[in-house]
């Protein structure tokens, strides 16, 4: 019998590794029983050789009108990484195929809970952090200029209305899901005007969330913070270029960058996709971690009200994790990624109580 409600979600397997994870990914959404038709869209490489572009009109088209996407890791092109979106006469030059996906679907917040496992080893057992990094501005907006053959500059733009709306949403963020404290990360002693504003605007939304407790931190105290005492940590909320930066280093600190998912919201569309990149050291040999993407789908699921479906998948992977018998080779173990989705999508029949998500 055909579902009465179906969620319209696009696929975009992506590069390297990303349709190893992709695979795994649906199985294990499809296992929860949340009716999804999925509408494959192309991006990165594989849209270059098969379309003779990296971010193709109707892949945008496709996001635009179902509103939700899950995205494998992309490739840049080749030669020089950036990507040019024609507008009517106007063309606009994106820094890279990823910038360019977020800027043109106008998603503003990128969602990245980091949190340590039980099984998997790692220094801080206690973490559980949630970076939201804003993405459509800082020095990623891609203004660089050379200023003869030895000087290069690069411009970092920051405004009051971007910063504003990052704050506002991790506030909320916050205050939504009993979160403990919104820290701010910036650089404001050096960069007086540019980061000195973000700070300024994190202020000014802290004071109308009394309820929830607000700090900033400079980006390298908060780096040191983040390799010494995680667990201090709460929501970080960061400027385009650090919040990159510190989700590498939380995945890394917490075990892995294969188990650190991540969500782009924006007004109108929301796509989810794992922290890290498309891996093409270990592309094609079936030992990729498909959690990241998996838990990127979990998000996905909450994001359509599936909340259920979504702590259901969190605490499968919790409990295989606990388990350790079915871990790839960056997590200290053997198994292939088929290993790994089927023990998931085992531990999903059986998951009842709440093992926690972000
Ligand atoms: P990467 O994240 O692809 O890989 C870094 C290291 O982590 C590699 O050793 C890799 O094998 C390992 N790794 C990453 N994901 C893993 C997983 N799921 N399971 C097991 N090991 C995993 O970073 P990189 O090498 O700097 O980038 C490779 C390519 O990916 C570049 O072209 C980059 O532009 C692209 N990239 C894409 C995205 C994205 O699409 N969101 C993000 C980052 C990088």
């Amino acid at each position: 019998m055909k579902p009465e409600k179906e969620y319209d979600v696009v696929l975009i397997p992506g590069d390297g590794i990303g349709p190893e994870i992709s695979e795994a990914a649906v199985a294990v959404l499809e296992a929860t029983g949340v009716p999804i038709r999925w509408r494959e869209a192309l991006a990165g490489e594989a849209a270059w050789q098969r379309v003779g572009h990296p971010l193709p009109e109707e892949t945008l088209a496709s996001i635009h009108e179902a509103g939700v996407a899950l995205k494998g890791p992309l490739l840049a092109p080749k030669q020089t990484g950036r990507v040019t979106i024609q507008h009517g006469d106007a063309e606009v030059i994106y820094p890279s195929v990823n910038n360019a996906l977020r800027r043109e679907l106008e998603v503003f917040a990128n969602v990245r809970p980091v949190r340590s496992f039980p099984g998997v080893p790692s220094p801080f057992p206690a973490m559980d952090v949630v970076i939201i990094r804003e993405v459509t501005e800082d020095t990623y907006i891609g203004w660089e200029e050379m200023k003869g053959p030895d000087e290069a500059w690069a411009i970092k733009r920051i405004t009051r209305k971007a910063s504003e709306r990052i704050f506002r949403f991790a506030f909320e963020y916050a205050r939504c899901r009993g979160r403990r404290r919104v820290t701010a990360g910036h650089k404001a002693n050096v960069l007086n005007l540019t980061d000195g504003l973000f700070l300024q605007c994190g202020r000014g939304l802290a004071a109308e969330f009394p309820d929830v407790p607000f700090d900033d931190c400079m980006i390298d105290a908060l780096c040191l913070q983040l390799v010494k005492h995680p667990e201090a940590l709460d929501v970080l909320v960061l400027p385009n270029q650090y919040g990159d930066i510190v989700s590498d280093l939380c995945a890394g600190v917490a075990g892995s960058l294969g188990l650190a998912p991540g969500a782009n919201y924006g007004e109108r569309v929301a796509f989810f996709e794992a922290s890290h990149g498309a891996a093409p050291d270990i592309v094609g040999q079936g030992v990729a971690n498909p959690i990241a993407l998996i838990l990127s789908g979990a998000m996905l699921l909450g994001h359509l009200g599936e909340m259920e479906a979504e702590r259901r998948i969190w605490q499968a992977v919790a409990t295989v994790l606990q388990e350790a018998r079915w871990l790839t080779p960056d997590l200290g173990g053997h198994a292939r990624t088929a290993d790994l989705t089927r023990a998931i999508i085992t531990a999903l029949g059986r998951a009842e109580g709440v093992a926690g998500s972000a």
